[in-house]
């Protein structure tokens, strides 16, 4: 194997891509490979998100957005995010996509759009260390809180094909990363609140999760974030076969890893749309 630089600092993105996938989280951030395709569920939560965000932004600026307006930005950020790369549609559209991401998004701000949010997509940077044991596990923890409250609440914002439950939260990477940075920001136990926004087709819903969460109840995943990060550094990353190789955006790739280094196939790159663009036509 080509012995590449791991990035400087891991993530909850990270954590969950090397846990379901070793070999494919070596495609994405070891050796940078763009992905084959964009799957139309990817594009829309990335949408979602960013609505949301420009939502809070401008309530944070002192402006009263409208839900037209949110409107248009989701409009743009889903042209933007399927532009210049190839999307697996299936049975959805861009069409489709855009009625099912209006639909979610009406429903999250009519529901949550008066939220007391001071920040949005707040960094933060935070050691992977050990108190116990005293040890440290090379990398930092970077990422980003989606919303901050006026309170210090963090609020996670997910999109879903299906309802969440508790367990679904016990052992879930993402969730626990972001409960060790708020506790080492803020001293346990964490204050966080999971949303999950469900795109079922005939009822879509908001379940909200309260996820507070103390130093002894944060072990099980400073553990497994340790575990995966020796395996980082390490340089394993076998694969996974299984299911998901069906959808998987480096199959070509991961096909073709015979020999020592993954040659990337092809791929034809469209032109980018501008986001500006866009919305200004919208408005
Ligand atoms: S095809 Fe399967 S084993 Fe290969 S990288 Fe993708 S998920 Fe992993």
């Amino acid at each position: 194997m080509v012995d590449l630089p791991i990035p400087p600092a891991t993530s909850a993105s990270q954590l969950v891509q090397y846990a379901m996938c070793p070999r494919k989280y070596a495609f994405a951030y070891i050796y940078g490979f763009e992905p084959a395709f964009r799957s139309p569920a990817l594009i829309l939560g990335s949408a979602t998100h960013s609505a949301i965000a420009w939502w809070f932004t401008e309530r944070i600026d002192g402006r009263t957005p409208t839900l037209d307006q949110a409107d248009a930005v989701l409009a743009a950020d889903l042209l933007a995010g399927s532009a210049g790369t190839d999307v697996r549609w299936k049975d959805a559209t861009p069409e489709s996509l855009e009625t099912d991401g209006r639909r979610l998004l009406r429903l999250y701000l009519s529901q949550y759009g008066d939220l007391p949010v001071v920040a949005i997509e707040a960094p933060f940077e935070v050691d992977l260390f050990d108190d116990e044991t005293g040890e440290c596990f090379g990398r930092p923890l970077k990422g980003y809180f989606d919303l901050t409250l006026d309170d210090h609440r963090v609020v996670e914002i997910k999109t879903s094909a299906r309802g969440w439950s508790e367990s679904d939260l016990v052992r879930h990477l993402q969730v626990g990363a972001y409960c060790h940075a708020w506790n080492t920001l803020h001293g346990g136990p964490s204050q966080i609140e999971v949303h999950v926004i469900v795109k079922l087709k005939r009822e879509p819903r908001v379940e909200v999760f309260p996820v507070s969460r103390g130093e002894s109840a944060s072990r099980w995943w400073l553990h497994a974030a340790g575990a995966i990060e020796r395996a980082i550094a390490g340089g394993h990353y076998p694969p996974a076969p299984g299911p998901l190789c069906g959808a998987c955006e480096y199959e070509s790739a991961c096909a073709a890893w015979v020999d020592e280094e993954p040659v990337q196939p092809a791929r034809r790159r469209l032109p980018i749309a501008h986001v500006e663009q866009a919305l200004a036509a919208t408005l």
